[in-house]
């Protein structure tokens, strides 16, 4: 025990300095709890990532938040950010399969939902999903809502379909969900996709009229924002915060164990020096915020997980960096969702310089920042034998379709590939009621708290109130905070 005795020690420890790992950290640092945040990468962040190319630094992972609900806007202003949220300039396009691919694409007609649309007979949904589509899209106001609601699991396409037939599905929802998800909808969780949606559908009679109820739910304005310099620069904010109120940050430092003893939270952490024993961080609570498969490793003997580590699809993302005065114009609006069968192999497009102004602003006239992901469960392509060539050329020829503008190598400023495994879980069928019993059997395990993804679902505007709800849970099962020292007085690096 006597290296132990040497361990740093908080009152509550988080493992995963990702944007959930650091939430629950400043939750628990304004009610006073000393805390001790583990990243096992070089900066805190996780999937808010960022990198520089052409000499801008942009996002490298999310770029952006979901404003259906208010909890991301809250924490940026608490951060006194709030004057640096930004809407995006211009809508997106979804490309349809079918040559040439110019005579394909449509401008995203205004949907509810997910591509599920609040007016199925507007002109926009009509001219899109076609006459035929639009008549088997009207049975939605007519057709009973109670059977469909109480099935269980119920599919995203199970509820669509039923309700508004396979075009909307196929044209508007199936696309979106590729984008925003890495799914098809047949593999996605209603409950999760669209919180609360039961109820709404049997309450407002149809599914149209349910999704314009969540959307006038939602604050008013666009679907989505983003931070003025990218949204990474949220975690440096957090990262400003976590260290005003002290709370130490250990980057670099993976945590290898974790083990209760007694009343205690033991996580073994790698030492710094050569040839010494592992160092451990002793706190009197944890925060697991990490993704599935690292949580589950280090829950092993301390809680039974129920399910299995679900599998989630590689993403990798391929910015490029052109200079291309044509793209001014901004072809495609802020960029271009896929349908399945369209002739290219990204899933989806952003013209990131023609979405945010102040990426516009940064790069200048001509100069251009195109922003292409790949990987979606079952695409059936082996990517890991791609090399840098390969990446670069199909993200050229991509690009060059999708914005229906000539892109060759000598327009290329700079590019690079970031990729991401497990980041973007998917909120497979069944994986609510799967997430509850999760959270149910660690429930009975004092001081232990569970947040991050793969248990609150994709996206900001999920991670961060779980992350919140749980650390709050947290803090009145403890109590009053016990004033332990941290231990040591610096952070170890940031953002
Ligand atoms: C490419 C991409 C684009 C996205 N775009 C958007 C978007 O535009 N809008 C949006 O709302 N959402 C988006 N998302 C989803 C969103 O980014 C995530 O849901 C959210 O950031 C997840 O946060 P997290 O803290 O749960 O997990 P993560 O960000 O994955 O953080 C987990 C952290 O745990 C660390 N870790 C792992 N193992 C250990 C260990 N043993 N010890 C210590 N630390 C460890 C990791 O290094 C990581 O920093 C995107 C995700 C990806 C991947």
């Amino acid at each position: 025990m006597a290296d132990r005795d040497k361990a740093k020690r908080a009152d509550v420890v988080v493992i995963g300095g990702g944007i959930a790992g650091l939430v629950s950290a400043l939750e628990l640092a304004d009610r006073g709890f000393s805390v001790i945040v583990i990243e096992a990468a070089e900066t805190v962040g996780g999937a808010l990532a960022q990198h520089t190319v052409g000499g801008l630094t942009l996002d490298a992972g999310a770029e952006s938040f979901a404003t259906r609900n208010t909890a991301t806007r809250t924490l940026i202003e608490e951060l006194g950010l709030a004057d640096a949220i930004e809407t995006p300039e211009r809508t997106a396009w979804i490309q349809y399969p079918g040559e040439p691919a110019s005579e394909h694409a449509r401008e995203l007609p205004v949907t509810g939902m997910l591509g599920i649309p609040a007016d199925p007979e507007s002109k926009s949904v009509t001219e899109t999903i076609g006459t035929a589509g639009a008549l088997l899209a009207l049975k939605d106001h007519v057709a009973p809502t109670k059977k469909i609601a109480a099935q269980r699991p119920l599919s995203l396409a199970q509820l669509v379909e039923a309700r508004m037939g396979k075009a909307v599905l196929d044209k508007l929802v199936r696309p979106i969900v590729a984008g925003v998800y890495s799914a098809e909808p047949e593999d996605l969780d209603a409950d999760l996709a669209l919180p609360g949606i039961r109820k709404r559908l049997v309450d407002a009679g149809s599914l149209a009229k349910a999704v314009a109820s969540m959307r006038q739910a939602a604050p008013a304005g666009s679907a989505v924002g983003s931070l003025k310099g990218g949204m990474h620069t949220l975690v440096k904010a957090v990262d400003a915060a976590l260290r005003e109120r002290g709370v130490t940050i250990l980057t670099d430092t993976a945590a290898h164990t974790l083990e209760r003893e007694g009343e205690e939270w033991v996580v073994t952490i790698p030492s710094r020096g050569k040839g010494a024993a592992d160092a451990h961080v002793v706190g009197n609570a944890v925060v697991l915020a990490l993704p599935e498969a690292e949580a589950r490793a280090l829950l092993n003997g301390i809680l039974e997980v129920p399910g299995e580590d679900a599998v989630t699809p590689e993403i990798h993302l391929v910015t490029l960096v052109v200079d291309k005065p044509e793209l001014d114009t901004a072809p495609r609006g802020s960029g271009v969702i896929v349908a399945e069968g369209a002739p290219v192999q990204a899933k989806a497009l952003t013209h990131a310089s023609a979405k945010w102004e102040w990426l516009r602003e940064e790069a200048g006239p001509g100069t251009h920042v195109i922003r292409l992901s790949y990987g979606k469960q079952g695409d059936g392509a082996d990517y890991a034998s791609w090399d840098a060539q390969t990446w670069r050329d199909t993200a050229l020829a991509d690009a060059s379709v999708l914005l229906d503008t000539e892109l060759t190598g000598q327009d290329v400023l700079d590019w690079d590939r970031v990729s991401w495994q497990g980041a973007q879980p998917s909120a497979r069928l069944g994986h609510a009621a799967r997430a509850a019993a999760i959270r149910e059997a660690a429930h009975g395990v004092p001081g232990l708290a569970l947040t991050g993804a793969w248990l609150a679902g994709t996206g900001l505007a999920r991670v961060i109130p779980d992350a919140r709800a749980r650390a709050e849970a947290l803090a009145e099962s403890l109590g009053a905070p016990l004033g332990e020292d941290p231990g040591i007085g610096d952070t170890l690096g940031g953002p």
